[in-house]
């Protein structure tokens, strides 16, 4: 394709209103959910931008598979298929399906990790922290410094600090260190790419030290095809033959099929060990399901199996990329501080620059996210002080765009919300927390104006 414009690669079959509701309800909506997000009824947003997980729409392939689906305990063709889909693209020899991400992280730690471990990561996912934490070792994110900062423009701004991971190495000695993990693209960090050259030298130093290196791979086509655009030498190859490639570099993976799965549940953990494989099916057994299922129903296997070849489309990724640097651009252009340049699934807005009035302490990136809904039904989420509490690098609100969802007027109409939000910056005010849970707290938090 060489035309100008990118358009949507699909036209709409089935359609689902949404729903306006006037600023004084928004007002009591928002008082009532204790200024957290999460609390609201997903009737009263109009644009929800809170995450691009499980969000998206099934093609009319996917729909297809769903009638297809074999329910049958074990040893369902579903299963075989998914596990067929995965091979494909992961080359892994173990695949053992979950009902989302979570759950595959949950049996991977539990397996690999015991207390006084440390797990090195680019930066870790929240669930992944919590689960690295819930088995009593240490998260650590080893991004590079300078992607820290949100305006630093760098094609592949998600790479791990490969100095800093030997560092740890020599620091803490290998035997604490059971696996090391590259999540690509990386959520929390901006949405931003990891290389494949940054992924050889994360994979080289592992091989070194006879560490095992696993992906989080929920967004792997979308960070296939920044390295496609980016990476000298990959313009030819196709996302399919790069994220392979990139899979060949582990020894395993986690995935949220909720992601580029492109269905509304779903996940994976695999691995080329075949001892792992044995414990973390039995661990499976114990809480999630059969192998053949792993708490799905086979007509979810269907829609991920065929989710995972459709992300990997062309057409489909030119457009996800460029929808996606559509509202980061167009919102930069008029002087909003986002994470620079513009990530795969979800722009980051800067909230410690956009409201620099407010101190970290009382929650920018809440606030913000907060007046967002107030001024346009908008729904996003805020990645920092609430989320990470000390462990946060920024302080920031995430718009996640779920996949094939929204059209460009939705998108238009985001910009504007934002720039009408942004003229009136100086009168937002912080938060501060009434209620906490112990971990994950951003999910049930409760807040109240200063
Ligand atoms: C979503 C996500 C997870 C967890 O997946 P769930 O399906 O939400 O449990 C893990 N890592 C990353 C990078 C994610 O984006």
């Amino acid at each position: 394709m060489s035309t100008k414009t990118i358009i949507e690669p699909f036209r709409i079959k089935s359609v689902e209103p949404i729903r306006w509701t006037t600023r004084a309800q928004r007002e009591s909506l928002l008082r009532a959910a204790h200024w957290n997000l999460f609390l609201l009824e997903a009737d009263d947003v109009l644009i929800d931008l809170l995450t691009d997980s499980g969000t998206g729409a099934m093609s009319t392939h996917q729909w297809a598979g769903i009638m297809e689906g074999d329910e049958s305990y074990a040893g369902s063709k579903s299963f075989a298929h998914f596990k067929n889909s995965v091979q494909d693209i992961t080359g892994y020899r173990h695949v053992i399906p979950t009902h989302q991400g979570r759950a595959a992280e949950r049996i991977l730690f539990n397996v690999m990790c015991k207390k006084g471990d440390v797990v090195p990561n680019n930066t870790h996912f929240d669930t992944t922290r919590a689960n690295v934490e819930f088995v009593g070792a240490e998260a650590v994110d080893l991004l590079h410094p300078e992607a820290r900062r949100p305006e630093t423009i760098l094609p592949f701004k998600g790479n791990m600090d490969v100095a800093a991971l030997e560092a740890l190495i020599a620091r803490v000695g290998k035997e604490r260190i059971p696996l090391v993990m590259l999540t690509v693209t990386n959520n929390s960090g901006g949405g931003q790419p990891v290389s494949m050259e940054n992924a050889k030298a994360v994979s080289q130093v592992c091989k070194t030290h006879n560490i095992p290196l696993y992906f989080d791979a929920c967004r792997f086509a979308e960070n296939a095809w920044f390295i496609r655009e980016r990476e000298p030498g990959y313009s030819s190859k196709t996302p399919k033959e790069i994220a392979q490639e990139m899979f060949a570099l582990g020894d395993g993976c986690t995935m949220s099929a909720k992601k580029d799965g492109m269905a509304n549940i779903g996940g994976f953990l695999c691995t080329n060990d075949d001892i792992l494989a044995r414990q973390e099916k039995d661990l499976l057994i114990l809480t999630e399901g059969y192998p053949t299922y792993g708490g799905l129903a086979g007509r979810d296997l269907e829609a991920v199996a065929i989710g995972l070849q459709e992300s990997l489309d062309e057409d489909y990724l030119r457009y996800r990329i460029a929808s996606t640097a559509y509202l980061g651009n167009h919102i930069a252009e008029q002087g909003v501080p986002i994470v620079q340049p513009p990530g795969g699934h979800a722009i980051y807005i800067d909230a410690k620059a956009f409201l620099p009035h407010i101190p970290v302490e009382q929650f920018p990136g809440v606030a913000l996210a907060a007046e967002l809904y107030l001024e346009g039904g908008i729904r996003s989420v805020e990645i920092g002080s609430l989320m990470f509490a000390a462990a946060a690098n920024m302080e920031l609100v995430r718009l996640a765009i779920p996949r094939r969802t929204y059209t460009q007027s939705h998108i238009d109409y985001v910009v504007e919300i934002i720039l009408k939000v942004f003229a009136r910056r100086e009168k937002i005010k912080g938060l501060k927390l009434t209620y906490e849970a112990p971990f994950l707290r951003h999910f049930t938090a409760h807040l109240e104006p200063m």
